[in-house]
């Protein structure tokens, strides 16, 4: 596994987390970053997700980095590690009832859009503020907020990526010091992949979700 250690190597210094996303991954393939030591591994489909965390080790920590429809919140609260992808009120709540049942705090990071396409899911930010003002909020004690997600546009303009991330750095400043500023746990800025990992370390980036470079191409996702 020597692109693992070459990258956990790079990732040191800036004491920022990898998350391995292993999507379109068999067991197989994901035992092997297992067996090297790798623990944190990141899916974007919540049926795949859940039939590895069946399959695999229970020590495993999963992070769940794509869209999360509100029906199936129900069959991950009860384990999953991180939730990156919260992009709306809605599952938010949904998350929060099912987490209150399951007797567990769910840590979850918001995704901001700052890519030019729109395609990507995410929160604008003053839709987020919104919330967070609200007393709905207030009163949802079964999540936690622990910074932001985001995916810069997929581009070969290393420039534009840099500007895209800096807002999301931006972001996650503005709501830390209006929203969070007593919460120590507020402290991801989940940003940076295969392609552009180098960058979102630059502009402080605390977990980078790295695929392709791990595992290979991918045939689909
Ligand atoms: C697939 C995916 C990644 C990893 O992409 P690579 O380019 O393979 O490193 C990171 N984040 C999200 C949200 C993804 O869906």
């Amino acid at each position: 596994m020597k692109e693992l250690q070459g990258l956990l190597q790079e990732l040191e210094p800036h004491h920022t987390t990898l998350v391995a996303v292993s999507k379109t991954h068999p067991p197989e393939k994901i035992m092997e970053l297992y067996n090297a030591g790798q623990r944190d591994f990141g899916e974007n489909r919540v049926q795949e997700m859940i039939e590895k965390y069946e399959q695999m080790p229970k020590d495993i920590r999963w992070h769940l980095i794509g869209h999360l429809q509100t029906n199936k919140a129900k069959y991950v609260t009860s384990w999953v590690h991180l939730i990156h992808s919260i992009d709306s009120f809605k599952v938010l709540k949904e998350i929060n009832k099912r987490a209150k049942n399951d007797e567990r705090t769910v840590d979850c990071l918001l995704q901001f859009k700052v890519a030019e396409e729109d395609t990507k899911y995410g929160f604008e930010p003053e839709e987020a503020y919104e919330m967070l003002r609200s007393e709905q909020f207030q009163n949802l004690k079964n999540i936690r907020i622990n910074g932001v997600m985001g995916m810069a546009t997929f581009t070969d303009d290393m420039e534009q990526v840099r500007r895209e991330f800096k807002q999301l750095r931006n972001i996650f400043q503005h709501l830390k010091d209006n929203f969070f500023a007593d919460q120590d746990s507020f402290r991801e800025l989940s940003m940076g992949m295969s392609g552009d990992y180098r960058i979102a370390l630059e502009e402080g980036s605390t977990m980078v979700r790295v695929g392709s470079l791990l595992f290979g191409e991918r045939a689909y996702g």
